[in-house]
């Protein structure tokens, strides 16, 4: 068995599944039918380098070192992250030492080896858009097949097409707006989080309906490596993980962020990494797997678990890894009482969340404040609850994830001045030295 890993980079939830929402087919609806949907995975992090490093690594960023700043005070925006620890393995490492062959093509600039989540990989390319690096996946399938190899493999493609392009300059977004399909338009004013396009000409609304467009197009491409996947006669013998490591805020707590006052960029609203609200924390999840039916699966479950039930399902069990995850390979056999967590905001003190059923608790320091939701009745997380007896216990949690936290890695690691430019040019960091 083969194993296909798709990230498509800042998706939230809710704008993934807008076709389905709203009644829309694309040629990708007909695929999402056929796929195991997981409807409430929750992202490690919602920032790229630990919630990547989480996926490669089954491993909870407390563990696994990358992008952790701890309570140094320290914030992406001000010094360059850690990167993923030596000494935790990736799934790539494990699954070469079984004689697979591991490739990647991304077009994100934290898979510079120097944050180690090329880490096992023989070889990543970086392409930049969604049609050359679908372009290069395509390829290098072809060429397997051409080669007539029987080495089963992991690809891992990387997108980041849904990545900022709504938060340039109000004319930049004009400019993409005027390109987005009417029909695609309206399908994201109808959906739109909370009252952001309740006036659809303003700049939040149509940069979200550019947001949205990038995500239907993204919904193309995931169509188009399938269907090669299918005419190349892998799809039998291949399973196909899509993913997104985080969402992305279109002022979903504005202001609450503008009270607080703790975001280190000095912005509010807008973008990823600032928080644990559930715009940032809850991902698309979905598989297909030649030997299982379609399914929705509601369990609570966090992508630190996607190594494990890859594991599993390429007959690899014993892998030997200590995975913070675990297997929904069966996903009848999910434990409900079962807790998750989250953490390691970017820009901002230390917060940490935990997830139980519709419960969240969600402990933040600097100041401290303790907040519980409950998802079910209150998805946007506007209404805190109060219940002592559970919050006690996620408290205690808690306590333990942080506890067990190793401390944050070495100092500022050192990039070329090109390399550096291209994290500034993702938004991600502000003036820090190059070497
Ligand atoms: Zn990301």
């Amino acid at each position: 068995m083969n194993a296909v890993v798709i990230c498509l980079d800042t998706v939230r939830f809710d704008t993934f599944w807008m076709v389905e929402r709203t009644g829309l087919e694309d040629e990708f609806s007909s695929w999402a039918k056929r796929a195991i949907r997981f409807e409430r995975a929750v992202a490690p992090s919602p920032w790229t380098l630990p919630s990547v490093a989480s996926l490669l690594t089954g491993r909870y960023p407390n563990a696994h070192g990358a992008g952790v700043y701890g309570d140094s005070g320290d914030h992406l925006n001000t010094r360059l992250p850690a990167p993923l620890s030596p000494d935790v393995q990736t799934l790539p490492e494990l699954l070469r030492l079984r004689g697979y062959r591991a490739v990647g093509f991304v077009d994100q600039s934290f898979f510079h080896p120097k944050f180690g989540l090329v880490r096992g990989f023989e070889r990543v390319g970086l392409q930049v858009g969604r049609e050359k690096l679908a372009s290069a996946a395509e390829s290098w399938l072809r060429a397997t097949v051409a080669a007539g190899s029987t080495t089963p493999f992991l690809l891992y493609l990387h997108f980041l097409d849904a990545h900022r392009h709504h938060m340039k300059s109000e004319e930049e977004i004009l400019s993409r707006w005027e390109t987005v399909p009417e029909r695609v338009g309206e399908a994201a004013i109808e959906t739109a989080p909370g009252d952001l396009c309740a006036a659809p000409d303003a700049n939040w609304c149509r940069a979200y309906q550019v947001y949205a467009h990038s995500i239907w197009e993204l919904r193309a491409s995931l169509v188009q490596i399938l269907e090669r996947l299918q005419s190349l006669a892998l799809l039998d013998r291949t399973v196909v993980v899509v993913y997104s490591d985080h969402g992305e805020e279109f002022a979903d707590h504005r202001a609450e962020q503008v009270r607080r006052g703790t975001d280190s960029r000095g912005i509010h609203g807008v973008g990823h990494g600032q928080s644990l609200y559930q715009e940032l924390l809850h991902v698309p999840l979905l598989a297909w797997h030649p030997d299982r039916p379609a399914q929705r699966i509601d369990a609570v479950v966090n992508l630190v678990d996607v190594a494990p039930t890859l594991a599993a399902w390429l007959g690899e069990r014993d892998l030997g890894s200590e995975w913070d995850g675990q297997s929904l390979a069966e996903p009848e056999r999910l434990d409900a009482a079962r807790t998750v967590f989250a953490s390691e905001v970017a820009f901002g003190p230390v917060e940490t969340a935990a997830f139980r059923g519709n419960w969240k608790r969600v402990v933040r320091t600097e100041p401290e404040e303790r907040l519980l939701f409950d998802l079910s009745a209150d998805p946007r997380e506007k209404d805190p609850v109060t219940r002592p007896e559970i919050e006690a216990e996620l408290d205690g949690l808690i306590d333990d994830y942080r506890a067990n936290a190793r401390p944050p890695g070495p100092g500022v690691m050192e990039l070329q001045k090109a390399e550096l430019q291209a994290l500034q040019a993702l938004g991600y960091v502000g003036d820090v030295e190059a070497e």
